[in-house]
């Protein structure tokens, strides 16, 4: 039976020993394929989105090669589970095969998907989401279903940190070993930010604005998508703690979110 101490990986169905309240989003701790919470939600949302039967692992599922899938800088653990069930393309910002999401053009050369898996990268883009999530709608084919996640907090609205920038922000190196990031607005002026957020280590993947959680939600509604949350499932590994905090920076959410192309 299962219980708050084990789960079993909804991708590779080891059993897993480990309490819930030690459970992190980015923990890699699935001890047989090494998945995290967060690549588990994106397993589910897979299952969930073909209606597969998600009580059986995800690398037991029957391949579905008829079926069109395309990722953005996956991990590789997704890129090979999804390389083995589906006809998926891993797609790249700086690398063969491109994909610059805030392009029209560039995005233009994915139509007709069944699934896009657009997993923490929104937060990095260069264009807001409500500027971006079109692009990705265009992507799919009429039905087909965006899978997102994004480090979302509870918060009435996103925070653009360089709002109005006229380039992309680039950060630099300073003699002591500290990034600071310089940018423009539209209008001329000219900021440096101190005190640059970087994922995957310094100076290597800036983020751009923290998301709110309802916001990011309402956006894709209006970008016409149907949005719905993917509610955490313990015993399959897919949960963390939703931190409750005064402070707006710790009240993390960040769960799944499914967007299915309406028309
Ligand atoms: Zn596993």
């Amino acid at each position: 039976m299962h219980n708050k101490e084990s789960f079993r990986c909804c991708i590779c169905g080891h059993e897993n020993k480990r309490s819930r309240s030690d459970m992190h989003r980015e923990v890699c701790d699935c001890s047989c394929c090494e998945s995290s919470p967060r690549s588990r939600g994106v397993a589910l949302a897979v299952m969930k989105g073909i209606c597969a039967d998600a009580s059986v692992p995800f690398e037991l599922q029957r391949p579905r090669k008829d079926l069109r899938v395309v990722g953005m800088s996956d991990g590789s653990l997704i890129e090979r589970i999804m390389t083995e069930k589906f006809d998926y393309t891993n797609t790249f910002f700086h690398k063969q095969p491109f994909l610059d999401l805030c392009s029209q053009v560039s995005a233009a050369n994915y139509k007709d998907l069944d699934i896009i898996i657009c997993s923490d990268v929104l937060e990095h883009t260069f264009a807001t989401p409500i500027e971006v999530l079109p692009n990705l709608r265009q992507m799919l084919r009429p039905g087909g279903l965006l899978i997102l996640t994004v480090p979302t907090n509870h918060m009435p609205n996103t925070i653009e940190w360089y709002g109005g920038a006229v380039c992309p922000p680039v950060p630099e190196k300073q003699e002591l070993g500290s990034w600071v990031v310089r940018w423009s607005d539209r209008r001329g002026n000219d900021y440096i930010d101190q005190h640059p957020s970087f994922h995957g280590g310094p100076g290597d993947t800036l983020e751009m604005r923290m998301i709110s959680h309802s916001q990011i939600a309402a956006e894709g509604k209006r970008c016409g998508f149907e949005v719905s949350n993917l509610e955490f499932k313990p015993d399959a590994g897919y949960y963390w703690s939703l931190l409750v905090a005064e402070n707006y920076f710790d009240r993390r959410d960040a769960r799944v979110f499914m967007m299915r192309r309406e028309s």
